[in-house]
């Protein structure tokens, strides 16, 4: 039989040939993950990886966690689906479970199997509950990939239409290391932000839905305005009468340390409005859902059901998955072993003019690069990294807003170890050295 990498390849030439262009794929030689356990994964070659990415924040707790496998396998043996038509335990069980965590008073909350999906009901509530389809979102962000999602994405470069079944008005205040309001402090950005908004609703003809926003942008490169930009945000919103809708795709369940949810980096705010999830709480199955108070939530009058939303066996791992969370402390983890992360990466920079800055909130680290002569955001510099970081057994991602994709994303699995995070940083350290090596010396593309 060929050897394995023959093997690698021609699945790669099947993929481009039977799915489409624009779903991206990581890596020069795609990589095809074939199992984990806890924060590794190994591949198809039989190579192990330590996981600082678990598939873009999917893996909450643990690759292959034996609670929520073993609580897959009894369901999916007792049944696997049925819909929403009939009484479903694990289903209200999550409910109960995420309702009284959301913050959110008389929540209510509904599953869909994404993130998108979720984002989706976010906006149908909203716009249904004010009568208008019109909605502020944040420069740069990213919320998904329906119709109504791209026409909420601000970053262009995952936004592939200007057609929208919304009318959108884009605020400033996500990102700060770029723009007209880069070089002011928290206060000064904070009113920037605010008389910036003001201003656009000042001359917005009509009633605006909706302002949704990721605590921290994920995709744009793991950025955060400053603690309470939402809170300043709100003031102006509930004079309008405009819902707050908090992404928490994310950063939920503790990933940012210092906060179960993003928003509560913003709690003079209070609660959000609605509140949206996906990602991390399934540990890999398929669960998103949007959160929202009783009124807001019962607005729609029309009958719905969802016939994939709240399976069974969906709902048996989020619930052993987030049962594992709360009781290991998985927040209190993330806020320790990412500050130490942090710290390790900020050492491992110094003196590396490619990284401009390390930032991020418990286990959502950010590591911007830019190009040593001129300061410009680097995507050359971050794909040097992620390859050779991949060579050291490493995996992480990428993001950042414009097209540039300059910011490396370390996302791990909440449990991971105090010497995983320094056995990562170690690869990480030589992976930047190597990029730094690479482009030093050479003038801009
Ligand atoms: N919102 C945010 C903040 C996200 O990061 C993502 C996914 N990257 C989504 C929404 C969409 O989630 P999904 O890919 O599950 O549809």
């Amino acid at each position: 039989s060929p050897p394995r990498s023959e093997l690698q390849r021609a699945l790669h030439t099947r993929h481009r040939a039977v799915l489409p262009d624009w779903l991206a794929l990581s890596y020069e030689q795609p990589l095809e993950i074939t199992h984990g356990e806890g924060r590794y994964v190994w591949d198809a070659e039989g190579r192990r990886y330590l996981d600082f990415f678990g598939g873009i924040l999917t893996t909450m707790t643990a690759h292959a966690l034996p609670e929520v496998t073993k609580a897959v396998s009894e369901q999916a043996a007792r049944i696997l689906h049925t819909s929403t038509l009939y009484l479903n335990r694990p289903m209200v069980e999550l409910a109960e479970r995420i309702a009284a965590l959301s913050g959110i008073p008389d929540a209510r909350v509904f599953f869909t199997t994404s993130g998108t999906e979720a984002n989706d009901a976010a906006l149908l509530l909203a716009t249904a509950y004010r009568r208008s389809h019109q909605v502020l979102a944040m420069r740069n962000s990213y919320h998904g990939r329906s119709f109504s999602a791209v026409g909420i994405t601000g970053n262009r470069s995952w936004s592939p239409t200007s057609l929208s079944p919304l009318h959108t008005l884009y605020v400033h205040g996500g990102v700060r290391t770029r723009g007209p309001y880069a070089h002011l402090d928290d206060a000064a950005f904070t009113a920037a932000c605010v008389a910036d908004l003001e201003d656009m609703l000042g001359q917005t003809r009509g009633d605006v839905a909706a302002l949704i926003a990721e605590p921290v942008q994920g995709v744009g490169g793991f950025t955060s305005p400053p603690d309470q930009l939402y809170a300043a945000f709100r003031e102006v919103l509930q004079r309008h009468g405009i819902l707050w809708i908090s992404d928490e795709v994310q950063t939920g369940w503790g990933r940012t340390g210092d906060h179960f949810w993003g928003w509560q980096a913003h709690d003079a705010a209070g609660p959000p409005d609605i509140l949206t999830f996906a990602k991390g709480i399934g540990n890999g199955m398929s669960v998103g859902g949007v959160v929202a108070r009783a009124e807001v939530m019962n607005c729609l009058d029309a009958n719905s059901i969802s016939t994939f939303g709240g399976s069974p066996v969906t709902m048996a791992a989020a619930n052993a998955n987030l049962a594992h969370l709360l009781a290991h402390d998985l927040q209190g983890n993330a806020r320790r072993v990412g500050g130490l992360l942090a710290e390790r990466l900020r050492a491992a920079s110094a003196g590396l003019d490619i990284v401009r800055e390390v930032r991020g909130r418990g286990l959502m680290i950010g590591v911007e690069l830019v190009f040593p002569s001129t300061g410009d955001p680097s995507p050359e510099a971050a794909s040097l990294v992620l390859e050779a970081a991949r060579e050291g057994g490493l995996l992480i991602g990428k993001g950042g807003g414009h097209s540039t994709n300059s910011v490396l994303r370390i996302a791990p699995p909440l449990s991971l170890t105090t010497a995983e995070a320094e056995a990562g940083a170690a690869v990480l350290e030589r992976a930047l050295h190597t990029a730094q090596h690479e482009l030093s010396g050479k003038a801009t593309p």
